[in-house]
């Protein structure tokens, strides 16, 4: 097993009498997308915030790359990326600018066309961020995440509310972040996405983490119990045929 990139344990959340988060423990190996998966309210966004040192914990202990969340959030904070709501983006600033306020905020050196470039969007980049179609917005804020050359990426629901191509194009880029030896943290409540995209997931509920494995494996092992679908399953569904009739080039999304 390779030495964990993340490990997180026995981490506790408590918002009042509350507890958001109940004693989790997990690891995220370098180099893979790792998915956090459960419903609203379980406790995700409230973990990964704690992660990228943006939340304070109630206990537990958190190391990243070595770090102790306790001792190194600063040097934690340089080598991760996180993503930004859209809406904090200046909405009359083009892509360009915005890229370079976000080097001057990080005191980094990057080219906002090599930028632009790894996430297909250099015809875009002088066009005003609130010009841009639903998916561009969500390239341009994965892009921005990979500003300060992270090792980790943290990426919260990316694809939410994309139309099928965007999201097919959002998964060969998040993919491509990855191949390239960042490793991926995120969450989504599009199961078929984290099928394709994640290497391992942990499924969260009620601030517990109830199951974590390969996708393959957490589905093998639900078959092997004994379940069976209502519906006999079709070689294709829905999807399958809206992206085969509009094809999957990069366009508007
Ligand atoms: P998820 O990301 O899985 O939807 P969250 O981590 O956002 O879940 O929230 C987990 C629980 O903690 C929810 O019940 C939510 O209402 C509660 N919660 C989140 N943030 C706060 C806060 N700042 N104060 C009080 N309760 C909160």
């Amino acid at each position: 097993m390779p030495t964990p990139i993340i490990t997180v344990k026995n981490l506790v959340k408590k918002y009042g009498n509350f507890t958001a988060v109940n004693g989790i423990s997990f690891e995220v190996n370098p180099g893979e997308i790792f998915g956090l998966l459960g419903p609203n309210g379980a406790g995700k966004s409230t973990t990964l915030e704690i992660i990228e040192t943006l939340r304070e914990k109630t206990s537990g202990e958190i190391w990243v790359n070595g770090f102790s969340i306790d001792i190194a959030p600063e040097a934690i904070k340089k080598i991760i990326g996180v993503q930004l709501q859209t809406a904090g983006f200046y909405p009359s600033l083009t892509l360009t600018e915005l890229i370079e306020l976000f080097v001057g905020l990080y005191q980094t050196a990057i080219d906002p066309f090599e930028l632009l470039q790894k996430v297909n969007l250099t015809d875009k980049a002088n066009a005003k961020f609130k010009e841009l179609s639903g998916g561009q917005k969500q390239r341009f804020s994965i892009a921005t995440t990979l500003i300060n050359k992270p090792i980790i990426v943290f990426l919260d629901e990316p694809t939410t509310g994309l139309d099928p191509q965007a999201r097919r194009n959002l998964w060969d880029l998040i993919m491509k972040i990855r191949d390239n030896g960042t490793t991926v943290i995120i969450t989504t409540h599009y199961m078929d996405e984290a099928e394709v995209l994640c290497d391992r997931v942990a499924i969260i509920d009620s601030g517990e983490i109830i199951a974590i494995d390969t996708p393959n494996a957490l589905i093998d092992a639900l078959v092997a119990s004994g379940f069976e679908k209502v519906k006999e399953v079709k070689k294709a569904n829905l999807e399958d045929v809206f992206i085969h009739r509009t094809g999957k080039a990069w366009r508007e999304d």
